[in-house]
């Protein structure tokens, strides 16, 4: 299918719809989830116009990570949690809501995990 540039990350990415930013680079931009999993749930996203994972080129996915480790890194040492959840949905069969490849970091705990 091909990418719809009119989704809600494409919108923030061009600057139609807000955000809270937390770091943005030439390659990625973080924020907070509008509907957090816990307190502190950001998403990264890649600036490539790409739905999946599968999509972004080698470059985009490694900047992707790269971002990824540095909002967790970030997230753990200001909230002073034990650790974080990484997900990633690709496609609509996984969950995936809103089409533009992103990653959640969603501070966490084994004992909340076991818990749900
Ligand atoms: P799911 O909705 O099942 O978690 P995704 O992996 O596609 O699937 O996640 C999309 C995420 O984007 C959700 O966590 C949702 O709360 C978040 N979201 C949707 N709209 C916005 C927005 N305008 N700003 C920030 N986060 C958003």
């Amino acid at each position: 299918m091909p990418y719809d540039n009119d989704n809600i990350f494409a919108m923030i990415l061009r600057g139609e719809l807000p955000c809270i930013k937390l770091y943005e680079d030439d390659h990625t931009l973080s924020f907070m989830d509008i509907m957090p999993q816990a307190d502190g749930h950001a998403l990264i996203i890649s600036k490539e116009p790409a739905e999946t994972l599968h999509d972004l080129s080698p470059e985009g996915a490694a900047a992707c990570i790269q971002t990824t480790q540095k909002i967790a890194r970030a997230i753990e040492a200001a909230l002073d949690v034990p650790g974080t959840l990484i997900m990633q949905l690709n496609g609509e069969g996984a969950g995936q809501t809103v089409p533009h490849v992103h990653f959640h970091v969603v501070p966490t705990s084994i004992g909340q995990l076991r818990s749900t």
